[in-house]
């Protein structure tokens, strides 16, 4: 099988690596992928795994790339290219395609569509308005009362959302934005469950956190996501079966029931409240950086199960397999991520750190004058694994320890709650 995967992230990376190891999968594109993905040895005799420059919100562009290559199946990666429709084209060249259809993928490039959604389908979701002025901003904010919760109702990388008890910040953030969402507040520990999907059956990952917090102790403003585990040992025995039928399940069929199948990646962010499981968004693709901890778990071979999910044979896989133990991935953000990422500062002992057992996952890194630096705010992701939280977050922090970026900054309190058996269900 050759595929293509779109993107040039953490994930991508952490994708194009696991599908390198699944013996079906003779080559792998990636556009334009990164320094990380260029570096991969290919996991078996013959495979080939490359990068292709490409300007991914020129979909012509992509689809010629993808013709050219005999592509079987095309990744879509981020959530940009999928709400902006790139899906639709490749898939009408009769390319099978692992992302939502523009249409579908409104699940996560609109709020207000996502809750209509919900809606309709009895998902439990926080109460929410939709607002367009000022005015209605503020009544909505005062019916709720504090912590305040306003969302950007558009795309925004996981920066849209403020929650605070300050009025005058709430106020402030709504009118920055243009439709905004003022929401109840949901108490209770966070969880991300991915569901892989062709339509109609859902095959719902393990569970994982992440960390949007750019501060120890979850201080600090909001992330694309600062370091993420899996599994959960806190959370109930029965929770995927719980999610996959309240939410996940649902959710498809509604999709599907309105003409607008959603097939590839249904992300669910969740708050397991005192009042149950209640979804705080969807998002149309595997997150970051959740699958850097997800994927090296993964025993089912990740290209065909894509592929099957491309080409609606989801009904004939297994439930999917996962590996014992634990993953942890911990990212390394640049200096002044996230107000005003700095660019060009050298990165040293990457190879060190992996000679030591972890992944390390690029993000938004550059090679200059034969250098490693950095090219974006999160640079990279260290991930690894152990027997249990406890041995893989201290298996990635030392090869966090090893890695040299001027100015970086880390969370220090990755899985740290979780593996010290701190996280309880609110009741
Ligand atoms: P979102 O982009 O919708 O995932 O929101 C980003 C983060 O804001 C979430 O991961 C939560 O930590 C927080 N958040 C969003 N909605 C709520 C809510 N209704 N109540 C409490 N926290 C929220």
């Amino acid at each position: 099988m050759k595929v293509l995967v779109i993107g040039s992230g953490g994930r991508e990376h952490a994708l194009v690596w696991a599908l390198s190891q699944d013996p079906d999968v003779e080559q792998v594109v990636a556009a334009p992928g990164n320094p990380g993905i260029a570096a991969l040895q290919p996991a078996y005799d013959g495979q080939t795994i490359v990068c292709r420059p490409v300007d991914i919100s020129d979909h012509d562009a992509v689809l010629a790339l993808a013709t050219e290559l005999g592509t079987d199946l095309a990744v879509v990666g981020p959530e940009a290219p999928l709400v902006a429709g790139l899906a639709d084209p490749l898939r009408a060249a009769g390319i099978a395609v692992f992302g939502p259809s523009k249409d579908a993928a409104q699940l996560e490039g609109s709020k207000a569509f996502a809750k209509d959604v919900m809606a309709a389908a009895s998902v439990p979701t926080g109460r929410a308005y939709v607002c367009t002025t000022a005015e209605q901003a503020a009544e909505a904010i005062d019916a709720f009362g504090p912590p305040y919760v306003v969302k950007d109702d558009a795309l925004a990388a996981g920066k849209g959302v403020v929650v605070t008890s300050d009025r005058e910040e709430a106020l402030a953030h709504a009118a920055e934005c243009g439709q905004v969402l003022i929401e109840e507040f949901l108490d209770g520990p966070e969880v991300s469950l991915f569901a892989i999907t062709d339509g109609t059956t859902v095959l719902p990952m393990q569970p994982a956190q992440d960390f949007k917090r750019l501060g120890d102790n979850d201080e600090g403003p909001n992330t694309g996501g600062m370091g993420a585990y899996t599994p959960l040992p806190w959370a109930p025995e029965k929770l995927v079966e719980e999610i996959t039928e309240k939410v996940l399940q649902p959710t498809v069929d509604e999709m599907r029931r309105r003409g607008t199948p959603f097939s590839g990646l249904l992300y669910a962010g969740l708050a397991l409240t005192s009042r149950g499981v209640r979804v705080i968004e969807f998002n149309c693709r595997f997150g970051d950086p959740e699958t850097q901890a997800l994927l090296p778990l993964l025993k089912t071979p990740l290209g065909g199960l894509l592929y099957a999910a491309a080409t609606g044979k989801l009904a004939d896989l297994e439930p999917l397999a996962w590996k014992s133990g634990a993953s942890v991935a911990v990212v390394m953000a640049a200096k002044k991520y996230p107000a005003k990422p700095r660019s060009g500062d050298v990165i040293s002992g990457i190879e060190q750190a992996e000679a030591g057992g972890v992944r390390v996952f690029h993000a938004g890194t550059a090679i200059e004058d034969g250098e490693v630096v950095t090219a974006g705010g999160r640079v990279l992701a260290v991930s690894a694994t152990g027997k249990d939280l406890d041995e893989a977050r201290q298996r990635a922090y030392a090869g966090v320890g090893q890695i040299r970026i001027k100015g970086s900054q880390h969370r220090t309190d990755i899985a740290l709650k979780a593996a010290r058996g701190d996280i309880h269900l609110v009741s």
